[in-house]
């Protein structure tokens, strides 16, 4: 691939003509992705309790890693060493890592911030870093994911409008710091084999999240992301703020809602206009025995499945559900056995990738409309 080229391309191959709701193709180095997208989430090198082959059997094309985790442990050079985090993880899908923004501030001791970056202590063993926006795209360059984040600072919930507002121009100049970085790299190692992705912050507040659009629009990314979303703020609320930023974003570039979130949320965002999602609830709640179902959650280790000889869904075509009864797989997770976390997350990313599947179909068949109020009318959250 020649300097100059694009190594992640969208386009939009239908949208519904009475929502914001849209499907396309995100043409990558590691295949195309079709969208609306969910990205399982692989902070470590790993979906937990998936194999990169179990990702790919389950139609998985893209997942997460995260700078921060990867950054350190094992080490970036480990990682480079191996020619980047495709290879060290034997994955051959699309990876996006997170520039790891988030997990400086949630994760991490004595985080200080300056305006050169955040000062940080490991949360592994106590060790002192430091986070600049060039050191971190130089992190993710050497990951070498397909499409790589800014450094910004997740702005808490709740937060002050003033705090807000200082925080968002912070992440303004990060980013103007990040792009011109991520271009010298570029230029540096002769060819453009990544693609950078610009977060929009601002807390709750709907003029700083246009404000925040606007100049990151002036700086041409190749895909904008909403961060500090889905962060305690109420749900109606993180909907007004998705609702506020994406008119204000241009179309022709891909939409990704941070950390977000439950079907019924990701359904609600997809009818807004946002393209892909990343959350660790399908994965998470899954260990804790949390199923997922079209009519909402399921506990698995709850005493009235403990003789249940039907699938954890009916009509479900995931491996747990075609081979294994609600009554075995509570008895894995009442012995804490290995294999309930597997089957329960091999059956939650199931239900989540295929969710996107059937919303794609139905913006594409041009009945979305229908689709969403059927989904919204049987489900019942959170
Ligand atoms: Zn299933």
């Amino acid at each position: 691939m020649l300097a100059g080229d694009e190594p992640v391309r969208f386009e939009v191959v239908a949208e519904d003509p009475a929502s914001g709701a849209r499907a396309g193709l995100l043409h990558t180095p590691h295949g195309i992705i079709e969208t609306p997208v969910f990205m399982p989430v692989g902070t470590r090198g790993t979906v937990k309790t998936l194999s990169q082959q179990d990702l790919s059997e389950l139609g998985a094309g893209i997942v997460l890693g995260n700078a921060y985790h990867l950054y350190l442990r094992p080490g970036t050079e480990i990682i480079a060493g191996h020619g980047g985090l495709h290879e060290f993880m034997s994955w051959p899908g699309a990876i996006l890592t997170d520039s790891g923004g988030y997990q400086v501030f949630s994760l991490s001791g004595l985080t200080k911030i300056e305006e050169e970056g955040v000062r940080f202590q490991s949360h592994l063993d106590g060790s002192r870093h430091m986070f600049s926006p060039e050191l971190v795209m130089e992190i993710e360059h050497q990951l070498g994911a397909d499409i790589i984040m800014t450094f910004d600072e997740c702005t808490p919930y709740p937060c002050e409008l003033e705090y807000a507002r200082q925080s968002m121009d912070r992440t303004l100049r990060w980013a103007a710091r990040c792009h011109s970085s991520h271009e010298s790299l570029v230029r540096g190692e002769g060819q453009r084999k990544q693609t950078l992705f610009g977060i929009v912050q601002g807390g709750v507040f709907p003029d700083l999240r246009r404000r925040c659009c606007e100049e990151l629009t002036a700086m041409e990314f190749d895909g904008y992301a909403l961060g500090g979303l889905g962060v305690g703020e109420p749900r109606e609320q993180m909907l007004d703020m998705t609702r506020h930023s994406l008119p204000h974003l241009p179309p022709d570039r891909a939409r990704y809602l941070m950390g977000v979130g439950l079907p019924h949320d990701l359904v609600e965002s997809v009818e807004i206009g946002v393209d892909m999602f990343d959350c660790v609830i399908p994965t998470r709640n899954a260990r804790n025995g949390t199923l997922f179902t079209p009519e909402g959650r399921l506990r698995i280790k709850n005493a009235r499945f403990a003789d249940d000889k039907g699938p954890l869904v009916e009509g479900c075509t995931c491996r747990a559900c075609r081979f294994y009864h609600r009554s075995y797989i509570r008895h894995l997770f009442q012995a804490n056995e290995f294999l309930g976390y597997h089957l329960a997350t091999w059956h939650n990313v199931h239900f989540y990738l295929d969710l996107m599947r059937r919303m794609r179909r139905s913006i594409i068949d041009g009945r979305f409309g229908e689709w969403r109020d059927d989904f919204l009318g049987r489900y019942r959250g959170p």
